[in-house]
């Protein structure tokens, strides 16, 4: 093994220092105690597009982890890869996670002691890593052109096989390892691109506990020696990863199972960097499924099953699509949250409901199963039903004004809340209190043709007409003497209910459902009422 130099960075952004440990080294970042060392946890997406619920989900689970633990929890933006930046990506990001009251403690846009935590403004620290790997012979530089790669990948495809870049193959490649340093340092000053790739070691087992898999473990044999830096200046993911996990203090990577396979490289270069003994735990999150199953949940499922996947509206800066999404599909975030919360993770117990601090407090990472977590959208309206429900009448009224206002309805405050709290049990969401209760701002312009059929009979109009005029008598317009009345007109006349009550509750209404008829007689008034039923009386007539 070549043994390790020494080596003293300065620069503000990371103040650590190599220190030389055997035959190992071993970083210590001078601002980190190493004894007692406070959790703290990253979400760590990428810009390149709107946050799926898988994502959100992974910032989720981060943030109860973090908080159940008195830690902190980062928002950090791994940007390193600038042909996939999508702009609007970042700020959608940020947004979405307010919006689920998942507000980061450090990171883009929240401040924080261990910036900046944009990754392409950590560009400049990167390198010194990436040359001291090369330095002690855990990475090399490759010169083979993108095309020279291609065309490797053809061949192997063509008699069925797969290129990797690999300890099979880098020997008879254009790399550090089998040319001249003479012509390595020639190509490099000549400015020739190259990237530099981390040099699998050959024949090791790397086991590690994650945390919610248990025992994982990889020989390297499997593994190909991945790029780890560009001449373009930019680390990729996986370098920029660790060494940022490694100066954020990070003491817990969760993350989405995808990432599983690097776990192994990125092991190895805690190991090679000499900083495995502040190496966080990792653990990888069960894929969320299709509703049927199988299969991982898409971004393009939403749209085509119709249901939202995305937490609020995207739309797309290329095509201008607009997908669906929780907050415009009108879902409250708390239901949102406590249906993702379950979606991989259970407490053990019968409870479904969950307040954001009941899930911190219950939270608890080996509660959280290997296996794909299957997606019901049923599911997450049941939850939003839950959540409507919990809501007084006065917040549901407020959340209901803008929609009155669009159609020009400006409503008496106090009789809203009381027909918000008539029709709440009948909504899952916000709109649909229209649909339960249009007819308390508007007459009906047509009448449920089922309905007429068969309560509308010959003499129902002639009925009506006596009603309205008994209606036109009430003194005291409230519900219950207007019931009264009216029972008495009943009894009097001899007449049954059943005959009057759908046909007036259709000229009210326009059909035969909705809350308690007196009380809708008092809410749309006197005068609405009469001309409501006359109004009946006259459009439907029998053929
Ligand atoms: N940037 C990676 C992503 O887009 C982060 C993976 C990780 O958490 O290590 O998901």
């Amino acid at each position: 093994m070549v043994r390790p130099k020494t080596l003293t960075i300065t620069s503000d952004m990371d103040k650590c220092i190599f220190q030389p440990l055997g035959n190992a080294i071993f970083v210590e970042n001078l601002i980190s105690t190493k004894m007692e060392r406070k959790v703290r946890v990253r979400f760590a997406p990428s810009p390149t597009g709107p946050l799926h619920m898988g994502g959100v989900r992974t910032a989720l689970f981060n943030y109860l982890f973090a908080k159940k633990h008195g830690g902190d929890f980062l928002l950090r933006i791994e940007d390193t890869d600038q042909n996939r930046y999508v702009p609007g990506a970042e700020e959608y990001i940020i947004e979405s996670l307010k919006w689920c009251g998942l507000v980061p403690d450090e990171g883009v846009g929240f401040g924080g002691n261990f910036g900046p935590y944009r990754q392409s403004e950590r560009k400049p620290m990167y390198k010194k890593y990436a040359d001291y790997l090369i330095e002690n012979g855990f990475a090399y530089y490759s010169f083979d052109s993108a095309e020279e790669l291609d065309e490797l990948r053809k061949q192997a495809e063509a008699g069925k096989q797969v290129f990797s870049y690999d300890l099979h193959t880098r020997n008879g490649l254009k790399n550090s390892l089998t040319l001249s340093p003479e012509e390595v340092q020639e190509r490099l000053q000549s400015g020739e691109q190259y990237v530099i790739r981390f040099k699998m070691p050959e024949n090791r087992d790397i086991v590690d506990e994650d945390l919610i898999r248990g025992r994982v473990s990889f020989n390297t044999n499997q593994l190909d020696d991945k790029v780890l830096f560009k001449s373009d200046g930019m680390p990729t993911y996986h370098l920029a990863n660790v060494v940022d996990d490694h100066l954020m203090q990070i003491t817990h990577v969760i993350r989405g199972e995808e990432w599983l396979p690097s776990m192994p490289l990125h092991i190895l270069l805690y190991e090679s960097l000499g900083i495995s003994e502040t190496r966080p735990k990792f653990s990888h999150l069960p894929l969320i499924l299709k509703p049927e199953g199988k299969g991982k949940l898409s971004k393009r499922d939403g749209d085509k099953l119709g249901f939202p996947v995305f937490p609020l509206l995207w739309k797309d800066p290329e095509t201008g699509d607009i997908s669906r999404s929780y907050r415009e599909d009108g879902y409250f975030p708390e239901a949102f949250i406590n249906m993702l919360a379950l979606l991989g993770w259970n407490p053990g117990t019968e409870q479904e409901f969950f307040s954001m601090d009941e899930l911190i407090e219950s939270f608890d990472l080996t509660r959280v199963v290997k296996s794909g977590a299957r997606f019901d959208p049923e599911k997450a309206k049941w939850f939003n039903r839950h959540y409507m429900q919990q809501k007084t009448p006065a917040q549901l009224s407020q959340l209901f004004l803008p929609i009155l206002k669009e159609k020009g309805i400006t409503p008496d405050l106090q009789q809203l809340e009381r027909i918000v709290g008539m029709i709440q049990e009948r909504c899952e969401f916000v709109k649909d209190i229209w649909a339960q209760a249009h007819f308390f701002f508007q007459a009906p312009e047509s009448y449920d043709e089922k309905t007429v059929k068969s309560k509308w009979k010959a003499d129902t109009s002639e009925k009506l007409q006596a009603i309205s005029e008994l209606f036109a008598t009430v003194s005291e317009w409230k519900a219950e003497s207007i019931k009264e009345a009216f029972s008495a007109f009943m009894t009097s006349k001899e007449w049954g209910f059943g005959a009057v009550m759908v046909p007036i509750r259709l000229a009210l209404v326009g059909g035969s459902s909705g809350p308690d008829l007196f009380e809708i007689c008092e809410l749309i008034g006197k005068e609405e009422t009469i001309a409501r039923i006359r109004k009946a009386c006259e459009k439907i007539v029998l053929n």
